[in-house]
């Protein structure tokens, strides 16, 4: 659930008056806690959360899938359901995140279904085995034959219940230091000092204290920051433009690397062929034609927490602030405040799949299986599952333009893009490419 209308949260804000920008955060847990669960978010969610204030996610063409998603008929997706999972993805956190002190994600809670007889009668007699299913709507039918309406909430948040002895998510601590940049350090005169220094600060005539409330809207101005600035906080918090000095990164990718691994073919996944519209004059490409593998790939970005992408990329190319924000909670500097149950969720957060145990509690009490000592229910499957990662519908023909607009194939619409980027028909070449994992990387 989103965090409270006007909720906010208290930093102290050392300043430089001079510079007017921000040269550390001084904070207790809370906000850090915030910060690292940026990590967590799948870039649907980033890109649904920036959009609502009007801006660009400043990932790459993240904002143009994500439209081309929403552009997309229900029809062309096998499920209804799927363009919700697209737009709206889970975090696998989202138990965690639930608890931040600001919550900037209003992803509905994850809900599961089941029928009444999996709760009460599954170990009598009768329906033994039948009731082997959740869902996440209450309005479909278990195998027998009930309405699966009963809501149930799983009982194994281990990281949360570990995390509630003292009240931190991803950090414990009490006091630490946010730098403009996102390094994340625990506070000590040592480090406070060379930090100072590092940015050229030696007297104390220029430094300032400031106490400033951010709200959510804030928070999500500093992540959406953190991709295209230096110093997301000094824009956030000072509100000083610094647009107009600063180069705005995008996806820039690194050319060099994706000549030489081209060659290696050291691809682990399957290549997926594709057809790419060339123009010979401009030796650029017009546009990719391509199967429902390779825009169940492009879709499924929107999918992956974006720790899991800063891991993929490999700091190749660099996601500015996150990236450091990544290198702190994997540094030595912060070993001893991250939680150990808390770093996988950052480092390598999974896109989250569909339990296969489940512990019911309703109303607070957990179900017990009478003929165990009452762990974990096995074999929980989705009902109508779909193979994880397959959104639309098959077979099927998509337009991928270069800026990751994806549109059902027409041949018409390929011949009006022709025509606005004014290139005759013969002048088009068509190529056919294997995309492997390290094009995909690129991507
Ligand atoms: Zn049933």
């Amino acid at each position: 659930m989103a965090a409270k209308e006007g909720k906010t949260i208290a930093l102290k804000v050392l300043v430089d008056k001079q510079r007017n920008r921000v040269l550390f955060v001084e904070s207790g847990k809370d906000f850090v806690d915030i910060i690292l669960s940026f990590l967590t978010m799948p870039l649907g969610t980033i890109v649904r959360l920036t959009r609502k204030q009007g801006q660009s996610c400043g990932i790459g063409c993240m904002d143009n899938l994500y439209q081309s998603v929403e552009n997309f008929k229900s029809e062309y997706f096998q499920k209804k359901i799927l363009k919700d999972m697209l737009l709206r993805p889970k975090n696998s956190s989202e138990v965690l995140c639930r608890k931040l002190e600001l919550n900037i994600d209003d992803t509905e809670p994850t809900k599961y279904y089941v029928c009444y007889n999996f709760l009460y009668a599954k170990y009598s007699k009768f329906g033994q085995h039948k009731c082997n299913s959740f869902s996440y709507s209450n309005n479909m039918h278990c195998g027998c034959g009930s309405l699966m309406s009963t809501e149930i909430f799983l009982s194994n948040d281990e990281v949360v219940d570990a995390a509630a002895e003292d009240g931190g998510l991803f950090v414990k601590g009490i006091m630490f230091m946010v730098t403009d940049d996102l390094q994340i350090l625990p506070i000590t005169t040592e480090t406070s000092f060379t930090h100072l220094k590092s940015l050229g600060i030696t007297g104390r005539d220029v430094l300032d204290e400031k106490s400033i409330n951010v709200d959510v809207e804030e928070i999500v101005d500093i992540l959406r920051n953190s991709f295209l600035l230096e110093m997301p906080l000094t824009e956030v918090l000072l509100q000083k433009h610094v647009h107009e000095t600063l180069q705005v990164s995008k996806f820039q990718s690194n050319n060099t690397t994706q000549a030489k691994s081209r060659d290696t073919a050291s691809f682990e996944s399957p290549h997926i062929m594709i057809k790419l519209a060339i123009s010979k004059a401009q030796n650029k490409i017009m546009y990719a034609e391509a199967g429902e593998g390779f825009v169940d790939f492009m879709f499924s970005l929107l999918t992956f927490p974006l720790g899991s992408v800063v891991k993929l990329l490999d700091q190749s190319p660099s996601l500015r602030c996150i990236s450091n924000l990544y290198k702190t909670a994997e540094g030595t500097a912060l070993a001893k405040h991250v939680r150990t149950a808390s770093k996988a969720v950052l480092l390598s957060p999974m896109v989250p799949q569909p339990p296969t145990y489940i512990t019911p509690v309703v109303s607070g009490k957990l179900i017990k299986n009478p003929s165990d000592s009452g762990k974990a229910e096995p074999l929980v499957v989705a009902v109508n599952s779909i193979p994880f990662g397959e959104f639309v519908t098959k077979p099927a023909m998509f337009m991928i333009t270069d800026d990751l607009v994806v549109t059902p194939l027409s041949f018409i619409s390929c011949i009006s893009l022709l025509e606005k980027e004014n290139i005759p028909m013969d002048n088009i070449e068509v190529r056919s490419v294997n995309v492997g994992q390290e094009e995909v990387r690129c991507i």
